[in-house]
């Protein structure tokens, strides 16, 4: 389980975040929508601890991102250990950010064999179990420039489950992706979704969010306007905030 408690960050006297609290059960699908620089993305990049923030806290499975507790007093860890902490929690993003020089298969096994200590053989057993999941058994041997948009986000997703996370975070994972390509990743996810792995999905795929997730969180100016099931979200939204942004969108 993942637990955001009380967040705040800003960007210079832009604040970003206000007092973010949101607690996302294990093996929940969370969608988070919002209109642009509402704060989704360094909402995602906080709980990952790429971005520090400024008041708060995040637990993942009880253990804190990217600081320690003495007494009252939080502590940030060493650069070492943050790395080792964060391969609890994977990340997809927009733009794939595969390992260019390296292949499919070589994408897979870097982060377990240099990271986790895993070893090649396991790695590398563990990396074609996941092609298959994501349907690219065929592909292991190939290099990112030669796979088209979707299959190489569903090689970035391979890649970010490769490290058995406890929860895997998305941001955008179609928006840079031709129409007739997002079909494919969505579908992965949803299989993802299925099979009881903790997701957060920042996403502009309305309808996406509706059929997959089991909370929508909807953001605006840096506040979590409102939470709940997708059909209430989408279908009847409280806030005349959410409705408005709906009306654009939908
Ligand atoms: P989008 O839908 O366009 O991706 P978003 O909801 O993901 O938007 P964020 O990327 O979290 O929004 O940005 C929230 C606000 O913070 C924006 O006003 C953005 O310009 C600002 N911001 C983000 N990162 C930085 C940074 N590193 N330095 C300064 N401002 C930043
Ligand atoms: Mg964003």
């Amino acid at each position: 389980a993942v637990r955001i408690h009380g967040i705040s960050k800003s960007f210079g006297a832009l604040k970003v975040l206000d007092n973010i609290e949101l607690s996302l059960p294990a093996g929940s699908v969370t969608a988070i929508i919002g209109p642009s620089g509402s704060g989704k993305s360094t909402l995602l990049r906080s709980i990952n601890h790429l971005e520090r923030v400024d008041g708060g806290f995040i637990s993942v499975d009880g253990e804190l991102v990217g600081y320690t507790q003495k007494g009252e007093v939080l502590y940030e860890l060493k650069e070492k250990d943050i790395l080792k902490r964060r391969t609890d929690i994977g990340m997809v993003f927009q733009s794939f950010n595969l390992f260019p020089h390296l292949t499919v298969l070589e994408n897979l096994i870097e982060a377990p064999t240099q990271v986790r200590g895993a070893s090649k053989e396991d790695a590398i057993a563990f990396a074609q179990e996941l092609l298959a999941r994501v349907g690219l058994s065929d592909k292991a041997d190939a290099y990112p420039r030669q796979l088209s948009g979707g299959q190489q986000q569903r090689v970035a997703i391979a890649r970010a489950l490769a490290l058995r996370p406890k929860v895997l975070l998305f941001d955008e994972p179609t928006s840079a992706l031709d129409p007739e390509l997002v079909g494919e990743v969505l579908d992965v996810i949803k299989e993802l979704a299925r099979t009881g792995t903790t997701l957060v999905i920042v996403t502009h795929e309305i309808g996406f969010a509706r059929e997959v997730a089991d909370t929508v969180v909807f953001m605006e100016g840096g506040h979590v306007i409102e939470t709940g099931a997708p059909a209430q979200i989408l279908n009847d939204p409280r806030h005349p905030r959410t409705r408005a942004f709906l009306a654009k969108v939908l």
